[in-house]
């Protein structure tokens, strides 16, 4: 897969932008290179490029996923990373696009339309991984039960496009207008239709597989791509795994909370890790080699002679891939000197031996400048 550029950058917009500002860039950008305008080999490319940035970053949740995760937030399966990008907008006329945004549908029609096509609610779920697969990135399978469009009827629940009708009760307005004769004069009472619950249709043969209901529920695989570099508690989204959606609306994405284990030895401190390696007294005196367990396998460190208690050595480079910037992090490596609790006979004797030789103390030296 290409290397995809960052969607701040390639709206020209900074990390804090407002929503006003991406809005801007972007009617600039698309206008600048829309196909329908625009013959350079290359622009529809870029037109391309420029949708789908927006697409992202003008929707709060998808701007909050990318600046969280970079380009992994949209690499799960049935997101629109992989195969078809699902954003409207392309194929659609220069003024469709324009005409979406700024004027016109936009703000006309604020009464609620309850046959309007809704988004399914989102549905979450948590995931446990361990601390290795949390570095390194897993691909887990999930089974769940999802409500897919029905693929008979495609989400009509009619069994052909001739048994929908406009129900005659309500002449397709879903709305029954009721008037009463009142002191007052006449007052009408508006209710939803009783006999098409207020769809404005009705359905005189259904749809065999789904019985009219228009959907499906259906066990199914989700296959879950975890970016190598995430943590607890970041979320990833499966677009279209959610609950079903309302009218012919999508389905609502699913969220899976990551929870990583811990590991015995390695501690995670964002994309650094930590571990503490027990050392004796003799080899921090002389200096040694030591092959260091990291969590790319081992790496000699060089401990050189007089390493002092609670050194910390880093090996560069060592630790865990950033999300959003793909740089390795590194490994530091604490040294927790041994001093030894049991000694043989020719052990205690060689220590006294050095005793000897060194004469005073550093505690005799540490005494002598006390006054
Ligand atoms: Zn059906
Ligand atoms: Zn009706």
């Amino acid at each position: 897969m290409a290397q995809k550029r960052d969607y701040y950058e390639v709206l020209g917009v900074s990390k804090s932008a407002t929503d006003d500002e991406i809005k801007k860039a972007y009617r600039k950008l698309a206008k600048q290179y829309h196909p329908d305008v625009n013959k350079d080999p290359g622009a529809e490319e870029k037109f391309k490029e420029v949708q789908e940035a927006y697409e992202v970053l003008s929707d709060s949740t998808k701007r909050g996923n990318f600046d969280q995760f970079g380009h992994a937030a949209f690499d799960q399966n049935g997101g629109f990373g992989q195969g078809g990008f699902s954003g409207g907008g392309f194929g659609d006329s220069f003024e469709d696009i324009f005409s979406s945004f700024f004027g016109g549908g936009f703000g006309g029609g604020s009464s609620y339309d309850q046959n309007a096509p809704r988004k399914g609610q989102d549905r979450f779920m948590s995931m446990r991984i361990d601390f290795m697969e949390a570095i390194f990135g897993v691909e887990k399978t999930v089974t769940l039960n999802v409500d897919e469009e029905c693929t008979t009827c495609h989400g009509t629940g009619a069994h052909s496009k001739s048994d929908v009708k406009t129900c005659s009760t309500c002449n397709g307005t879903g709305q029954t207008v009721r008037q009463q004769r009142t002191p007052f004069g006449v007052v009408q009472t508006q209710g939803v239709c009783p006999d098409c619950n207020g769809k404005g249709k009705t359905i005189s043969k259904h749809c065999k597989d789904c019985k009219g209901a228009g959907y499906i529920n259906k066990r199914v695989n989700v296959d879950i791509k975890v970016p190598a570099g995430i943590f607890s508690g970041q979320q990833l989204r499966v677009s279209g795994k959610g609950e079903r959606g309302a009218n012919g609306g999508p389905n609502g994405d699913l969220l899976i909370e990551i929870v990583v284990g811990s590991h015995k030895h390695f501690k995670r401190d964002g994309s650094n890790i930590h571990i503490t390696i027990p050392l004796s007294t003799i080899d921090a005196t002389l200096g040694t080699e030591i092959d260091v367990p990291t969590v790319h396998g081992d790496v000699t460190l060089t401990i050189p002679a007089g390493t002092q208690p609670n050194t910390k050595f880093r090996l560069k480079e060592k630790g865990v891939k950033d999300l959003r910037t793909g740089r390795l992090g590194d490994q530091f490596v604490e040294v927790k000197l041994e001093v030894p609790t049991k000694l043989s006979k020719s052990e205690k004797e060689l220590y006294e031996k050095l005793k000897e030789d060194k004469g005073d103390s550093v505690f005799d030296r540490f005494k002598k400048a006390f006054k």
